[in-house]
């Protein structure tokens, strides 16, 4: 057998990509399967942005780039950045990568060692803490409650910071609780991490899905010591249904730019050159798209979390962001896995055990899909949780 490098035996495989490729398997089986599994939109990539793509093509966008990544689009990157987040990057201070999970995979590979310690708020999304682990850091839980709104509270931080404190990872609108932080809230937060002087990596993939009015701030726009202190993540995945074009940034100082840039230029080197075309389209043409997928978020939350509170036994806090739902399971008498297996095998709705995320009381709905699977796949969950009370 062969010998493995021992840093793979430290980490767990992505349960969320393996659970949407088992859902996906089945339904070419030909099951009906409702999947709430991945946070993929359903929609088609914009026209509009294929078409950049498709000119790039034409015009012979097709050989090696820069490894940070197309000028043009850094520099849409950074006004979208100064516009909509208030924070002042220029195109030195951006790179482009292979989607949001490659940014805070080089982000963390190019700031974490042995001996760090990164406080990430559980739960988290899977893969920030196997990044972490990785790395050869170690991951520094804190725990959030429903009763909380499933926040990290500054005296949480504080608590929760040591010597070897370097990293603190936000998340807000948050996967998989659908959490936004008020101004009031992320203030308070970034006076803690001035005042001990650690980073925070603020992972804002989510910040256009936002319901009720709720408004986005990117914590470092609050004023220019917390700015030094922060590293914006992101992409265009969730808000332009572009999650198989791989296109993310990060968007740090200059120092910690040119260190991913030199992982990039020893892994990936460029992001798909006329890839980047599409995202210069996503960012510099019209944003309608964006708020005609967010209708249709609006309706699928709205179903979804009327019927998980028309459910007894199981509950779940208001999302205000993204398109999760974080659902309390814990008095059904299953672990979150056991509970997601038998709900796949019995009724063919795949879910997410929220074990995954550091939380093994929860599951998570993805409602990103159509309103038939919604409605289908809610019904069914209901059918199941009346047969196991
Ligand atoms: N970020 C999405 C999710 O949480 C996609 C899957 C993944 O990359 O893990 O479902």
């Amino acid at each position: 057998m062969t010998k493995l490098a021992s840093r793979i035996s430290q980490v767990i495989p992505s349960i969320t990509l393996a659970i949407s490729a088992k859902a996906k398997a089945m339904k070419e089986q030909g099951l009906d399967v409702c999947s709430f599994s991945a946070g993929e939109p359903d929609f088609d990539t914009p026209q509009h942005i294929k078409l950049a793509a498709k000119k790039a093509l034409d015009e012979g966008k097709t050989k090696y780039g820069a490894a940070v990544g197309e000028l043009g689009l850094r520099q849409a990157i950074s006004h979208k950045l100064k516009n909509d987040n208030y924070v002042n990057y220029s195109a030195e201070n951006i790179i482009v990568t292979n989607g949001g999970k490659h940014s805070l995979f080089n982000l963390i590979f190019a700031l974490i060692e042995a001996g760090d310690e990164v406080i990430i708020p559980t739960p988290y999304w899977l893969s920030y803490p196997e990044m972490v682990t990785l790395a050869g850091g170690k991951s520094v839980f804190v725990e959030t409650t429903a009763e909380n709104s499933y926040k990290i509270t500054p005296a949480q931080l504080q608590e929760a910071i040591t010597a070897k404190t370097k990293l603190f990872v936000f998340n807000s609108p948050s996967n998989p609780t659908g959490a936004v932080y008020t101004k009031d809230e992320i203030e308070a937060l970034a006076k803690v991490i001035v005042d001990n002087d650690i980073l925070v990596v603020s992972d804002e993939i989510y910040e256009k899905i936002l319901y009720d009015g709720v408004t986005h701030v990117s914590i470092g726009s609050l004023n220019e010591e917390i700015f030094k202190r922060t590293i914006i993540s992101s992409g265009f995945a969730k808000a332009y249904a572009m999650t198989g074009w791989r296109v993310g940034y990060i968007a740090a100082d200059t120092q910690i730019i040119n260190a991913m840039k030199t992982i990039q230029g020893h892994s990936t080197s460029n992001v798909c050159t006329f890839a980047q075309y599409g995202a210069i389209a996503a960012l510099e043409q019209s944003q309608e798209c964006v708020a005609t997928m967010l209708e249709s978020f609006i309706e699928r939350r709205k179903y979804m979390f009327s019927a998980i509170e028309s459910i007894s036994h199981v509950s779940c806090p208001l999302p205000y962001g993204a398109f999760y739902l974080f659902v309390d399971i814990s008095s059904m008498g299953l672990k979150s896995l056991d509970f997601c297996e038998k709900l796949l095998s019995e009724e063919k709705v795949a879910t997410i055990p929220g074990v995954a995320f550091g939380n093994d009381d929860c599951i998570r709905l993805s409602y990103a899909t159509d309103m038939n699977t919604i409605k289908k796949g809610m019904d069914r969950l209901n059918k199941f949780i009346t047969s196991l009370t």
